[in-house]
């Protein structure tokens, strides 16, 4: 898996070493992540807070950083800020104050990014653009958590031209809240599917799940 990102920045005139993997462990038992983690993966995506709970309880034992990437319910937030360094699908600020609020000080801050809603799709979550500049002040206010970035999931496409329009769009987004203060440094985009065309607009983690586990039920 690590060859074919680093062939993607390589032909995108990238330093392999910007783009991370996050495996995205969903539907994965803990022997077969345990199994990942002693081959050197340190970064795992989860979903659904049900299944991630026992396996993060497992798998305590090997310090691995866990990301959220699931859809973000208001009244399972407590479980997030507790056992996940990072939050990949914040989308409202009064789920972002809930997080905050339900940080351990022994953690340290949440590395959150907002996700971006870049088309309207029943089902997906996301902040639209033109809300996302003041999400992005909630945030930055808050803290316990620290605002680093954007991520998106873009409608399906088949051809590298379109999902890269949306991988730009996300890009653009993320530039423009740095040119009015914000330091952010990560972009969430890519998954097995199109993560060459995301690598090329400049994701900084990918995160994938089929081309690293193999097909899930
Ligand atoms: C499942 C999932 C992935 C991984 O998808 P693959 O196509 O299996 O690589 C990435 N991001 C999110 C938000 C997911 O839900």
């Amino acid at each position: 898996m690590r060859a074919r990102i680093e062939a993607a920045a390589r032909s995108a005139g990238r330093d392999p070493a910007e783009v991370r993997l996050l495996a995205v462990s969903k539907q994965q038992p803990a022997d077969v992540v345990r199994a990942a983690a002693e081959a050197g993966q340190r970064e795992f995506g989860e979903n659904y807070l049900q299944e991630a709970r026992a396996k993060l309880a497992s798998l305590r034992d090997l310090s691995l950083s866990w990301h959220f990437i699931g859809q973000l319910q208001g009244n399972k937030t407590r479980e997030v800020a507790e056992d996940f360094q990072w939050v990949h699908t914040l989308d409202r600020g009064r789920i972002a104050q809930r997080l905050n609020d339900q940080r351990p000080h022994h953690a340290g801050p949440l590395d959150v990014l907002l996700q971006v809603k870049l088309a309207e799709e029943a089902g997906k979550g996301g902040v639209s653009p033109d809300e996302i500049d003041s999400l992005a002040e909630i945030v930055a206010g808050l803290p316990r958590l620290r605002l680093r970035g954007l991520m998106c999931i873009p409608p399906p496409e088949t051809e590298v031209e379109r999902q890269r329009a949306w991988f730009r769009r996300t890009r653009e987004l993320a530039d423009d809240l740095n040119r009015r203060g914000h330091s952010l440094d990560t972009l969430s985009m890519g998954m097995s599917a199109d993560l060459e065309a995301a690598v090329a607009e400049g994701a900084t983690i990918v995160r994938i799940g089929t081309a690293v586990f193999g097909p899930r039920d």
